[in-house]
């Protein structure tokens, strides 16, 4: 896919770039371990209870406090109450709040790949992230990624309407991200050429994809398949 120098590419944030998923992860993990401690639950009758709550609340969006009703709620249902022992809700908090205030560390060779795409290509070079913009814009800031984008896009999903309004003006659109959900369905319906780059992501953002579609082990290996290389 060697592009024209005026082609628009994007670029996702969360797990393309940074770490993202090890971050809610870990915050399942010490949930787990918070219900063991406090009440005997089954570590993997937690986490299982864990994901089916989280799955109810997808409507909800992005927002941290969707992810702290979350926690709570699922500390709920395994504990078997309807309320959260007053003494527990730091805690509980603390776990909720780790990974929106973690630091978004880049993965191993994005800032590389970025150097490298920044210098082969001229054209816009956009991050397109999802969530709450003062959330998603501080962790940008703190990847320490922004100075590579010409401009950094929060949006509070990433639906075909976005991309469709991104794209506008742009004859050669692409999209660089690991959601199928997210990044390569909508932005294939706008008009985009997608790359996946099949690294974990959230469950609830998996989805079938057209065999069609070019998979990248990393965000490094589709900057190659960008440049042609
Ligand atoms: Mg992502």
């Amino acid at each position: 896919m060697a592009l024209a120098g005026d082609a628009l590419i994007c670029v996702d944030f969360d797990d393309t770039l940074v770490t993202n998923q090890e971050h809610f992860a870990q915050a399942e993990r010490q949930l787990a371990d918070l219900l063991r401690d406090t009440c005997g639950a089954d570590t993997t009758a937690a986490l299982h209870a864990f994901r089916r709550i989280d799955a109810r609340h997808q409507h909800l969006g992005r927002h941290r406090n969707r992810f702290l009703v979350t926690v709570l709620a699922a500390y709920c249902a395994v504990r078997g109450s309807d309320a959260v022992p007053l003494e527990l809700l730091p805690r509980l908090a603390a776990i909720a709040a780790h990974p929106y205030d973690a630091r978004p560390e880049p993965k191993p060779g994005a800032v590389h790949a970025l150097e490298r795409l920044r210098a082969a290509h001229p054209g816009p070079l956009w991050l397109v992230t999802a969530g709450d913009r003062v959330i998603q814009t501080g962790r940008v800031h703190h990847s320490g990624l922004a100075s590579f984008f010409d401009a950094v896009h929060v949006v509070p999903e990433k639906t075909e309407a976005v991309f469709t309004e991104l794209g506008r003006g742009h004859a050669r659109r692409v999209m660089i991200g690991n959601s199928p959900r997210s990044d390569i369905l909508p932005a294939l319906a706008a008009g985009f050429d997608a790359l996946y780059v099949r690294v974990p992501t959230w469950l609830l953002d998996l989805a079938p994809l057209p065999a069609a579609v070019s998979e990248f082990e990393s965000f490094a290996a589709a900057v190659d398949g960008v440049l042609g290389l």
